[in-house]
């Protein structure tokens, strides 16, 4: 048995994750058996995260030369302990284990099931993290779960025509495709806010970018490459988000959800970044940065900057993209949005805009946000975590 030492055994542990869940969705879908080797893989890899030298909550692996990294493991192992007693009890035994986690399990579930019951929708079109999946320390870690993957696509294939994943993470090359263990040409696949996707045919398609704010976003992503060549700068690429190329868009972690960056420190990266992004684009006309405290998001202007004005890309113009190019044909049935953020809401407007029954459940115990999703869907549904959200999707696919 191989054990875990470094940060790279830890990525390619989780990796091969990834080949053992498809196998184990795929045959637990076509009511096939499991064979007891692919939850003995799944047990092995939750045992070896297990075993790794610990410091608090923290797990400790090396970077390189002995140098230690710590990481917050608790996605990675809840989601292998869920998959392994999903694969070992009954449904609604899993259900009751789910309860544990979640007091509010039962009634939210519940709420949900009378008020969608019987409801089919043209197109169901969702968020991905914090959503129909649980957060994660790293992307490129957050190996979708075997259960999430099959209780979705039971509702994609039962209650919808068009089901679209979309996040503002990649694509692909460590993208959305990577992580995710669903069977193929069950939902479809939209990065970087919609500005990427996978064409049910089969083709990547790509929302157009005007050629000089490519080429600007090109000069963009060579100097923050030099940027983080730079020994001080080095952890930017290895803490969170990391550095993510998307199509459009730049993202570069600035800090991570355990605060190990001081913020002083962080903020002179953000101010560096500022000044990059000034240099290249003085009169502010291409891009927009976005952060958020955790991430510097660099995104390329959509519009001409007339009447119409520079904005930049939101998941709304990514609907907008999709209904026209797949085409989704939001106008010509129900559909139902999903979300947990602020980025999500613009979902939420377009889709009443094309749809006026279009449907909202959005992941979040927050008030502010609320009022803000309800001031575009006064009737959106709210639940806790994405764990209800899923089996509320699971438990609609069976009624
Ligand atoms: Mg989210």
């Amino acid at each position: 048995m191989q054990r875990i030492q470094t940060l790279k055994n830890f990525y390619e542990t989780m990796n091969a994750t990834i080949h053992t869940r498809k196998q184990i969705v795929s045959r637990y879908l076509q009511n096939e058996p499991i064979p007891s080797v692919l939850i003995e893989d799944l047990n092995k890899t939750l045992n070896e995260l297990q075993d790794l030298p610990q410091k608090g909550n923290k797990h400790i692996v090396t970077l390189s030369q002995e140098k230690p990294i710590e990481l917050d493991l608790n996605y990675e192992i809840q989601e292998l302990k869920k998959d392994i007693f999903f694969l070992e009890h009954t449904e609604e035994e899993f259900y009751n284990y789910l309860t544990e986690l979640h007091p509010d399990f039962d009634s939210q579930l519940n709420r949900g099931l009378s008020l969608f019951k019987k409801e089919r929708f043209n197109n169901f079109i969702s968020d991905r993290d914090g959503t129909v999946n649980n957060y994660c320390a790293r992307y490129a870690s957050s190996v979708q779960s075997a259960y999430n993957a099959i209780f979705l696509s039971r509702f994609a294939l039962s209650k919808t025509k068009n089901t679209v994943i979309l996040t503002s993470a990649p694509l692909m090359n460590i993208g959305l495709v990577d992580i995710s263990v669903s069977p193929e040409n069950t939902m479809i696949f939209a990065g970087s806010k919609g500005r990427e996707y996978i064409h049910p045919n089969g083709d990547k398609r790509t929302f157009p970018i005007e050629k000089n704010k490519q080429k600007l976003l090109d000069f963009f992503n060579q100097e923050i490459q030099a940027l983080l060549e730079e020994p001080a700068n080095e952890k930017y690429a290895l803490i969170g988000s990391g550095l993510q190329y998307k199509f459009g868009q730049t993202t570069i972690a600035r800090q991570d959800i355990c605060a190990t960056i001081p913020e002083e420190e962080s903020l002179l990266f953000l101010y560096q970044i500022q000044k990059i992004v000034h240099s290249l684009d003085p009169e502010n006309q291409n891009f927009r940065i976005e952060d958020t405290g955790l991430d510097i998001e660099v995104i390329l202007t959509i519009g001409k900057g007339d009447s119409e004005g520079l904005k930049d890309f939101d998941k709304g113009d990514g609907i907008q993209f999709l209904n026209r190019d797949i085409p989704l044909n939001v106008a010509e049935g129900p559909c139902l949005i999903c979300g947990d953020t602020n980025s999500d809401i613009p979902m939420v407007t377009k889709a009443q805009a094309l749809r006026k029954d279009s449907a909202t459940i959005f992941v979040t115990m927050n008030d502010e946000l609320r009022d803000k999703v309800n001031a575009s869907d006064p009737n959106a549904f709210f639940v806790s975590s994405p764990d209800i959200l899923v089996c509320l999707l699971n438990a609609l696919a069976k009624s």
